[in-house]
């Protein structure tokens, strides 16, 4: 089997499945002051390094949450807490195309009342600076773009969004879920005060993520309990999964030079190999500023769900647009938001590669590729 969905979730590294099998046995809890506690309260200070180390910042602005989902949310009720208490920045900025773990929550707020504004992005899926500043005043209290985005993987321009947000005295957050690994992530040079991201994209296990948070940031615990994380984030410490992904972070640290380039390559070959093979195609997303892993492209005339069961039934494991929104047959919001046509969005395939797949799978994928469309084609009264 071919498996090219690896922005749904990858699978843990060896080294990773080891650590954390090994700080299974770490039971003691790690808020305990006795050996067994000190023990797992250790092992999960060097996880703690690891992940400052990947994302260029301070240990101590690293809270461990279940995943980037939870981060978002942590992040977006801080400010709603401080809007609820009578803050004149009472106007949260973000995007269109943000992960339904931010977008499901603007939705939720904004039926509740805050006032939530979501920039637009051009046809290629990115924030245009001069767009987001006529979003921005003195009255907003958070921006929230995401670093990469996860369907069509284009990048956005946080480093300047940041600068922008701070001129006019917001705080920054952003979603850098899909960015781990695959491009340098780095806090300090972005210089956003808050940034989400989650293990399992990077090789590391699910229900473990981080929310770092500058020092000088506000924060307010989305759980309240306990004093772990600095009483930024109750719950008896998950020690074997903190444990697995710090390996993870170490991980991507390393690689990620080696990684990103093979990851591109991979999605080039593919890229070329699909508009040499097959009519008509689309492909989505900024292909200037893109993830190197992530190939978003629309068959005209064929429908995306047809096409993942197909491929599947060939050992191919893609995704539609739609993932997140799968269990409805609706066309993905992002390429809607990004201006792609509503039939094209229907037909949109996501490609993408992780640091298993190999040059011999992208040719496995254009062997099986070209008929299945063409006999869907054919099928097509559309
Ligand atoms: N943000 C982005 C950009 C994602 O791709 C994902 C993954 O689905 C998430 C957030 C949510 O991560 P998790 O499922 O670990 O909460």
């Amino acid at each position: 089997t071919i498996y090219l969905d690896n922005n749904a979730t990858t699978p843990m590294h060896e080294d990773v499945i080891e650590a954390v099998n090994e700080a299974n046995t770490l039971f003691g809890n790690a808020s305990s002051m006795h050996s067994y506690g000190r023990e797992a309260a250790m092992a999960i200070e060097e996880s703690r390094k690891a992940l400052a180390s990947l994302i260029d910042c301070d240990p101590s602005s690293i809270v461990f949450t279940s995943g980037a989902s939870e981060s978002n949310n942590t992040v977006f009720n801080i400010f709603r807490e401080r809007i609820d208490l009578g803050s004149k920045r009472n106007r949260i900025v973000t995007t269109t195309i943000e992960h339904p773990s931010i977008n499901e929550l603007v939705k939720y707020l904004k039926n509740l009342g805050y006032h939530v504004d979501e920039c637009p992005v051009d046809h290629s899926g990115r924030v245009d600076l001069e767009v987001m500043k006529t979003y921005l005043g003195e009255d907003v209290a958070l921006v929230s773009v995401m670093a990469g985005n996860n369907e069509i993987g284009t990048i956005q321009p946080v480093k300047e969004i940041a600068r922008l947000a701070h001129e006019v005295g917001a705080y920054m957050h952003s979603d850098a879920t899909q960015a781990i690994g695959k491009i340098p992530v780095s806090m300090r040079n972005w210089d956003v005060d808050y940034l989400s991201l989650s293990g399992h994209k990077f090789y590391g296990p699910k229900g473990i993520g981080v929310l770092a948070v500058k020092a000088k940031a506000p924060h307010t615990p989305l759980i309240h309990g306990g004093h772990q994380e600095g009483g930024r984030r109750a719950g008896t410490y998950n020690t074997a999964s903190i444990v697995g992904i710090g390996v993870a972070a170490a991980l991507a640290e390393r690689d990620l030079e080696e990684e990103s380039k093979k990851l591109w390559t991979l999605r080039e070959m593919l890229r070329k190999g699909i508009e040499e093979r097959i009519p008509n195609v689309v492909v989505n997303g900024n292909q200037e500023y893109c993830l190197p892993g992530t190939l978003d492209v629309s068959f005209p005339h064929a429908e995306g769900e047809s096409i993942l069961l197909y491929l599947d039934m060939e050992g191919i494991m893609v995704s539609t647009g739609s993932a997140c929104a799968s269990g409805s047959l609706e066309p993905s919001y992002v390429l809607l938001a990004s201006g792609v046509d509503i039939e094209l969005a229907h037909g949109s395939i996501r490609f993408s590669f992780g640091r298993y797949n190999t040059e011999d799978d992208v040719a496995y994928v254009l062997e099986k590729l070209p008929p299945i469309i063409k006999r869907l084609r054919e099928m097509s009264t559309r």
